[in-house]
């Protein structure tokens, strides 16, 4: 679509902070006992306190906690020794309380980063805060003709609002910034990452200023974006918005906007005027959270391997370029099933990457299945590529195999065995069918003589045919060229 593209605007600087929402893997609320699996009917996941009837108490679930500081320390970030919840006041009717439970003030985490890897360039993202906070209920409008339906089981669930320095400088990069962020939660394993469920969701400030400016121009917030194809057309159709207005005379006014996906197009929703004044003050009913460093140390040790360092060790240990490494890294599954595979099989690490990035990731791509929901487990695949290496079967009969094994559950040996596949090595059958092949084509080998070096493919491929492509290429390469001398 025309308008999702990233326009050519030297004149004009773009400016672009996120804040994002993920939400916490726990298997409790933040404040109450009530569970937070996904797709229960409505209002069965909600007890007294996310209700907010009259009399409960909050407790804080320790486990959010526990996450929110890994993710700091992921970060680099500084963990707050003291951290406090406030009440954010506003009327709505998926709030019953009619406050939502946040940290303002002293959030948990403070003041971390993130580098992205751009066009070839890298960048340092800054990350001003992470704060922990309650969701609030949802507003059915669907399936009640004329009324309004209030569904309280996201009510409580726990929330990691991450808040981005206005650092970036173009969609692509917001994009870039989005999926590492995307990739970190789930690798540290506090968020699920999914964005259907809304388990990670985006709200987009985007501003533009004349290029040379140092004041940053005044920007407009997009609510609520929940996937990367969307953040990019959304952020470079307000971006063509704000310029547009502002070439014409108009001036932008600080509000918050809806991004459509049907019409691709942002429209507003509130001005900072009709903005609510929340009266934030801290919660009378919750202590200050506070993180020792005993704690850190803890939950320091628990931490994984990360993205960024583990690239670097694919790119040191296994000689990957930086693009397989990229690919690979890209979430801690696809990194633990490609070491897996290096390590069962034996075989050269490229080459499981190739069969990685190549074969395995077109064949998940196509079936929509993540790498975890592979048919092919890093073990089977690892018994391929051993036959590929110890010549049993070619590369090109391998992908059959490949083909073979993503339907069933049988072994690369079990369908070699099957189907017959095995590599025909024995250079006596193999000559027998060369020597057919010459006395059958004279005119070729009388062109090939003449100095015509493209008629040797042909008879490769004749010979293949004729063997089923199960003969051993590098012998079938060298009889043919002792015989066509
Ligand atoms: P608020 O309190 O209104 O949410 P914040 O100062 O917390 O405002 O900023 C929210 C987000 O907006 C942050 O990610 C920040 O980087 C970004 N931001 C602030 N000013 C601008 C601007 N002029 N242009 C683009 N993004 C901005
Ligand atoms: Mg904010």
């Amino acid at each position: 679509m025309e308008t999702s593209q990233e326009h050519e605007h030297p004149q004009w600087e773009v400016v672009i902070g996120l804040e994002i929402h993920a939400q916490l893997a726990t298997k409790s609320k933040i404040f109450s006992g009530a569970a937070t699996a996904y797709g229960a009917s409505p209002n069965t996941q909600a007890c007294a306190v996310d209700l907010g009837l009259p009399g409960v108490l909050p407790v804080l679930n320790e486990e959010a906690v526990r996450m929110a500081v890994k993710f700091g320390m992921a970060i680099e970030a500084e963990i707050a020794p003291y951290s406090v919840f406030a009440r954010k006041n506003y009327f709505y009717p998926d709030l019953p309380k009619g406050y939502q439970i946040s940290q303002f003030e002293l959030p948990i985490v403070g003041n971390g980063h993130m580098d992205i890897n751009v066009d070839g360039s890298s960048k340092r993202v800054g990350i001003t805060r992470a704060h922990l906070e309650e969701d609030a209920g949802k507003s059915l409008h669907e399936d009640f003709h004329g009324l309004t339906g209030i569904d309280l089981n996201r009510a409580g669930t726990p929330l990691l609002e991450i808040v981005s320095e206005p650092d970036m400088r173009s969609a692509k990069e917001a994009v870039a910034y989005m999926r590492k962020l995307h990739n970190l939660v789930r690798w540290i394993g506090i968020c699920d990452g999914n964005m259907q469920e809304g388990s990670f969701r985006c709200d987009a400030n985007v501003s533009v200023r004349p290029r040379g400016q140092q004041a940053f121009g005044t920007r407009a917030e997009i609510k609520n974006i929940n996937s990367f194809k969307f953040v990019e057309k959304a952020i470079n159709h307000e971006v063509d918005r704000q310029i547009q207005l502002i070439e014409s005379g108009g001036k932008i006014v600080q509000e918050t906007r809806l991004y459509d996906s049907v019409k691709d197009e942002t429209r507003s929703m509130r001005s900072k005027e009709e903005a609510n004044d929340y009266r934030y003050f801290p919660d009378p009913d919750l202590l200050p959270v506070s993180v020792s460093d005993e704690f850190k140390a803890h939950i320091k040790a628990l931490l994984p391997e990360l993205p960024d360092t583990r690239k670097l060790r694919f790119n040191e240990q296994y000689q990957l370029d930086t693009e397989n490494a990229d690919i690979l890294t890209a979430s801690r599954s696809l990194a633990d099933y490609f070491e897996t595979l290096v390590k069962e099989s034996s075989c050269e690490a490229k080459m499981c990457a190739n069969w990685m990035t190549g074969d395995l990731i077109a064949a998940l791509n196509k079936a929509n299945l993540e790498i975890t929901e592979s048919p092919i487990t890093s073990q089977r695949l690892a018994g391929l590529l051993q036959r590929i290496n110890d010549n049993t079967i070619s590369g090109k009969i391998a992908k059959q195999v490949f083909e073979g094994m993503w339907h069933s559950t049988a072994t690369a040996d079990e369908i070699i065995t099957e189907k017959g596949l095995k590599q025909i090595t024995d250079t006596g059958a193999i000559e027998a069918v060369i020597d057919q092949i010459i006395a059958d084509n004279s005119k070729q080998v009388e062109q090939y003589r003449d100095g015509n070096e493209k008629v040797f493919a042909f008879f490769v491929g004749q010979v293949m045919k004729a063997m089923q492509g199960k003969a051993n290429p590098g012998e079938v390469n060298k009889i043919l060229k002792t015989k066509l001398k």
